[in-house]
């Protein structure tokens, strides 16, 4: 007889068979529900990052519809506020963004500003001031008349243009003559057109304010102009003052009817550079030396007289002029006796005063790589070898220059 525990031991097969499709489909149901739970966690950090990704968009969105702000300076502090000038030129009195770090709040700060009421948002950095990166600011240059080789007749005429209208202005007024604005130097590069104006600037005890026209020429509509203006404003405050500007052409260049965008802001910057020469305020204690070596291709407004009304040519330097410049160069420096300038200088033909200088200075190097105490003949002669050899060379590579 069957016990109740071997009725237990002998199952259907019927119910083992449905007992394992249902544990299979247990365990099948569980793996899909372990699946949509991955998905459902994928879906929800998928979900997050769109939504990230849309408050970021937002924000660019809600940035772009933000107004641009003014950018100005600061020219003073007062109890109601702040005096600023916007980049065209127009003065404010305006608040100022309470929360603005006061010790930021100096005259001459460069700020933005609010563009329906111009108050001051923030203070921006200073390092992009224009006075600071792109003119040269001398006290009073060392360079003297002494240190310039040749161009006599030239030294004549800046110190004409020049000294004269600084010392001599009660004779000016007297005879009822404007004194000159302005001279003009063309030459080929490297002739000593900078040194000249140094010098002159050393002699009347002026300051030396020094720029490249390059520099002037902006990307930004009104920044050229805006310079051109801060330069004289500086100027004026510093008189008696030289502004030299050396690339004229780069500015000055003859104005064409089909111009580009940034072709005529250079032309903004020429107004600009026109109107300080016409002088809305008088120029007497400052002066322009502008220097070109592409003359031809100045603007006839420039050339007008009342703007520069000298222009010196300076010209490569000629043999006894080489020779000057020889013996400023080599003044300090001691040289064997063997050495004869003048044979040097009659072997120079066509090199410009910044050339000479090379040459002393690479017959020096050749000098101390040798261990003597003396530049000695063979010192110059393989120095001006090597010259000789490059110029050749930049010759070959360049040859549309009108003074080459
Ligand atoms: P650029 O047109 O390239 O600006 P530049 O005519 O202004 O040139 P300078 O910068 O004055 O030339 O000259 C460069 C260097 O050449 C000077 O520092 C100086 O050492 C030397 N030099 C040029 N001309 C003379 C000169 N006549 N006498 C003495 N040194 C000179």
């Amino acid at each position: 007889m069957a016990t109740g525990s071997d009725a237990h031991r002998q199952e259907d097969p019927a119910n083992t068979t449905s007992v394992s499709n249902l544990q299979t489909e247990i365990k099948g149901l569980t793996e899909t529900a372990q699946q949509l739970l991955t998905d459902k966690l994928l879906l929800e950090s998928e979900i997050s990052q769109v939504k990230k990704r849309a408050s970021r968009l937002e924000e660019e969105i809600r940035n772009l519809r933000t107004p641009p702000m003014v950018i100005g300076h600061i020219q003073d502090l007062v109890d109601e506020g702040a005096i600023v000038r916007s980049s065209n030129g127009t003065v404010f009195l305006v608040s100022i963004n309470p929360r603005i770090d006061e010790s930021l709040l100096i005259p001459g700060a460069r700020v933005a500003l609010n563009q329906d009421n111009l108050s001051v948002i923030e203070v921006l950095s200073d390092s992009w001031d224009p006075l600071v990166v792109t003119s040269e600011i001398i006290e009073k240059p060392s360079v003297t008349f002494d240190d310039v080789g040749g161009l006599e007749e030239q030294i004549v005429q800046i110190r004409e243009a020049v000294e004269l209208s600084f010392t001599n202005r009660e004779d000016f007024k007297r005879l009822a003559i404007d004194p000159p604005k302005g001279v003009l130097l063309t030459g080929p590069p490297g002739t000593g057109k900078t040194m000249l104006a140094k010098a002159v600037a050393n002699s009347t005890n002026a300051v030396f304010l020094g720029l490249v026209a390059s520099e002037l020429a902006q990307k930004y509509i009104g920044e050229g102009g805006r310079l051109v203006r801060e330069i004289f404003d500086l100027a004026r405050k510093r008189a008696p003052a030289i502004v030299f500007i050396d690339e004229l052409d780069a500015i000055g260049s003859k104005r064409l009817d089909s111009a580009t965008s940034g072709d005529r802001e250079v032309q903004r910057t020429l107004m600009q550079l026109l109107s300080e020469l016409d002088g809305f305020t008088p120029l007497e204690d400052v002066k322009i030396i502008a220097a070109t070596n592409r003359p031809e291709l100045l603007d006839n407004a420039l050339l007008r007289p009342g703007r520069f009304d000298r222009i010196v040519e300076i010209p490569l330097p000629d043999e006894d002029s080489r020779l000057s410049i020889l013996k400023v160069h080599t003044k300090k420096t001691p040289i064997s006796g063997r050495i004869k300038l003048e044979e040097i200088a009659s072997r120079t033909d066509g090199f410009s005063g910044a050339e000479l200088k090379s040459l002393v200075v690479e017959a020096g190097v050749s000098a101390i790589s040798k261990g003597n105490k003396k530049i000695t003949k063979s010192d110059f002669l393989g120095s001006l070898e090597k010259l000789t050899t490059n110029r050749m060379k930049d010759k070959n590579d360049n040859s549309s220059g009108l003074y080459d």
